[in-house]
């Protein structure tokens, strides 16, 4: 047998852990230092050289995307499919197991899964149920509570509430959520965890059959597990299947959702033979990149410590840009990439890292105006947007009419006269009677009583829609069906009719959604046998939390700090570099958060394999409010011989004000000051980067967006203030 494929592309170390003999291991390893490709080249040897059916496989992977990349090196590796393989993320597993066994697990077989903004929702109905105040019971505190409980394996039972009155109040709503829930056949993400959990937990016959199936178990990120997912684990394992997990504590990025890296030292407790494996050269990065790193994480006290090191020349200094603000920031960034692509490289080689999602939108405007393509990881991706929320909750009401918050969701979307107090009187129906909204809306209807004529008709219009709707779709094929509903909910003639531009995108991201379904190919395994508009809508919920690129394209990538884990790029931006947004404001209070917040830091630098940039602005406008903020404490925590600053800070250390009385009151741009945009009637739009000289000699220098950076005299730039 030839196994050089599988260990050649190795070093020592990493040879040693692919070709452990079958026994615990534990790669400890830092950025970069090939621990996912060791899992993979694990998963090749167990079936190559250990004879492991890949049906004896199961891998866990931080993304749908991280996952279906293994999967597809994997089968280069072995040249084989690996479709009885299971590769997946927690929540994807879970889910799947779910389905499979969603009577033992006491779940309705038709359940949905609810994503964040529907939890939200969810709450809020549960809240006015109680007659509690949102304002005294947030429904993102109350979100929050339920879903550390989750995390944590706790039901409302098992919650300590320390005689804590409040702490009692938001375990009773958690309670009266989780019957919410139950009603409507509801479960949301935290759910999926503990009900899988539960399911092995407390079906010892279920719990063996897998055991027996699944004899090792790969795990990647492990830093970032949390109590329920560990729990999970550690039950599959038993004492017979094989773990083999990679991680690094200085990656660890997930403590406020819940991940314990304590799971670390958990492991060795739990599997005290494992072989600890340590791999230490840095295959990603320069020497630069990687020192800068290793001091700002350096910087951190509770770390299990290691060395990384890299070979090759130095490689560039990282490029510190201060920006006056958040465009003069986004300019940037598009100049040096259309650099970067004029040198012959491509767009999805660059990405443009930040600390929060509502960052994203001003780069977006830059790439926008600049004509360069790019896409968002995270943020509002297509399955968050309202009206595909609006389409999916349509489809899930024709696959189950006691999904709820589909039913709120669309019952007067696109309005067709039901109002608030038509609504209470079915909410307060539905809660006299224990069922679900759509029945408790058919039984008022049916009855004749309890509402008025007009608001009844609308009712049985509504019932009639959704009810002709699934008979029409029965046994059309998954994009028919899509299609079907997307045209007779209405919803495509609301848009239309509305006329705006705005409106225009939403038809195109429905008929979008059709494309979806048309392109939709449900993992393949042929155990799993889930009805196609069952499998795309949970495709639907699950995916919302995590965008998928398109491989083919090539745009540039823009992503928060956290969804960029675990993958590389040759040029990386992190932007927003300064105390309040990065290190968040959240998080500076502990000790604890700043450590947090420096790990992110770490992780974002580690992504960068040739080039890395630096930003800050001085100024930021971001949720509608301007910010002056001083740069990241962790810029302070690079050593200065590994930076170049591209503009000096004598410069934009300028305060703004002192630009006003230089400038000749006369003169037709008096109002000027640094950060401000104008127009040239040749040149177009840009920004005032700098200025020097007094009266007639007063020169501003503009960066423009088409023309680049250019000197002008005042007086005679004619510039129009914008
Ligand atoms: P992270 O901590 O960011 O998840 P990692 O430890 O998982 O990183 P990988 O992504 O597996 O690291 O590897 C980093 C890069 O180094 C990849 O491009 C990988 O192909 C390359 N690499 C890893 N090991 C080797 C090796 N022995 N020889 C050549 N390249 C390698
Ligand atoms: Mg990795």
């Amino acid at each position: 047998m030839d196994v050089s494929p599988i260990l050649e592309p190795l070093n020592e170390a990493q040879r040693e852990a692919v070709s452990a003999p079958p026994e615990p291991v534990l790669v400890l390893a830092g950025a970069g230092s090939g621990k996912t490709r060791v899992l993979v080249h694990r998963a090749a040897w167990l079936m190559q050289v250990e004879n492991i059916s890949p049906m004896g496989l199961i891998a866990v992977t931080f993304t749908n995307k991280a996952a279906w990349e293994m999967r597809a090196r994997i089968e280069a590796l072995l040249g084989l499919p690996t479709a009885q393989m299971w590769v997946g993320t927690f929540h994807g597993l879970a889910h799947r197991i779910l389905r499979r066994h969603a009577a033992e697990a006491d779940l309705d077989p038709q359940f949905q899964i609810i994503d964040a903004e529907d939890q939200l929702r969810l709450v809020r109905r549960v809240l006015k149920a109680m007659n509690l105040d949102e304002s005294r019971y947030a429904p993102r505190e109350v979100c929050w509570f339920i879903n550390a409980q989750k995390d944590d394996g706790k039901r409302p039972a098992h919650v300590d509430t320390n005689g804590d009155e409040n702490r009692s109040r938001f375990v009773q709503i958690y309670s009266a959520y989780e019957e919410a829930c139950a009603q409507s056949a509801l479960v949301d993400f935290g759910e999926l965890l503990l009900r899988a959990h539960e399911l092995w937990r407390d079906n010892t016959d279920l719990l063996e059959h897998y055991r027996r199936r699944f004899s090792h178990l790969l795990v990647d990120e492990f830093q970032d597990t949390n109590t329920i997912q560990y729990g999970w684990l550690r039950l599959l394992a038993g004492s017979t299947a094989v773990p083999f997990v990679v991680g690094d504590d200085d990656q660890s990025i997930y403590a406020w959702r819940g991940a314990q890296v304590g799971n670390l030292q958990r492991f060795t407790k739990d599997f005290p033979n494992h072989l600890l494996i340590k791999l230490e050269r840095n295959y990603r990065s320069t020497p630069t990149i990687l020192k800068a790193a290793n001091a700002v994480i350096g910087h951190n006290t509770s770390r299990l410590g290691k060395n990384l090191w890299t070979e090759g020349a130095d490689g560039e200094p990282i490029r510190l840009y201060s920006a006056f603000n958040e465009r003069d920031e986004s300019q940037f960034v598009v100049n040096r990439i259309r650099d970067w692509v004029a040198q012959g490289n491509r767009r999805d080689e660059a990405a443009v890292l930040y600390r929060s999602n509502a960052q994203s939108r001003v780069f977006e405007e830059a790439f926008l105006n600049a004509g360069i393509p790019y896409r968002v990881y995270g943020g509002l991706r297509f399955f968050d947007r309202a009206e595909i929320k609006d389409a999916l909750a349509y489809l899930r009401l024709v696959f189950n009419r006691a999904d709820d918050s589909s039913f709120e969701r669309v019952i007067n979307t696109p309005l067709r006269g039901i109002g608030a107090r038509t609504m209470d009187i079915v909410r307060a129906r539905a809660r006299d009677d224990k069922t679900p909204l759509w029945h408790a809306a058919a039984d008022l209807v049916a009855s004749g009583d309890g509402l008025a004529r007009r608001a009844a008709s609308a009712v049985i219009g509504f019932i009639r829609l959704i009810d002709t709707m699934a008979r029409a779709v029965e046994g059309l094929p998954l994009h028919e069906q899509v299609d079907h509903v997307v045209q007779n909910s209405g919803l495509i003639e609301h848009f239309k009719r509305e006329g705006s531009e705005k409106s225009e995108a939403r038809v195109e991201n429905l008929e979008e959604l059709v494309s979806a379904a048309r392109g939709f190919d449900p993992e393949t395994d042929e155990e799993d046998e889930l009805p196609p508009l069952a499998a795309f809508l949970a495709h639907a919920a699950l995916e919302s939390g995590e965008a998928q690129g398109e491989a083919w394209e090539d745009c540039v990538q823009l992503m928060t700090l956290h969804s960029a884990k675990g993958l590389e790029f040759p040029l990386v931006f992190i932007c927003g570099m300064e105390d309040g947004l990065f290190p968040h404001q959240r998080s500076a209070g502990s000790p604890e958060g700043i450590e947090e917040e420096r790990r992110l830091c770490y992780v974002g630098m580690t992504r960068a394999m040739k080039q890395l940039y630096i930003s800050h602005a001085e100024q930021r406008r971001l949720h509608g409010v301007d910010n002056y903020a001083v740069p990241s404490r962790f810029i302070g925590e690079i050593p200065s011989e590994l930076i170049e600053e591209i503009r000096p800070h004598l410069q934009i250390r300028r305060p703004v004000a002192v630009s006003r009385p230089r400038v000749r009151p006369s003169a037709p741009s008096s109002g000027m000051r640094l950060g401000q945009r104008v127009r040239h009637t040749k040149f177009g739009e840009g920004l005032i980067l700098n200025h020097e000289g007094q009266g007639a000699h007063a020169r501003v220098q503009v960066n423009f967006e088409r023309a680049g950076t250019k000197w002008l005299v005042l007086a005679y730039a004619n510039l129009e203030e914008l």
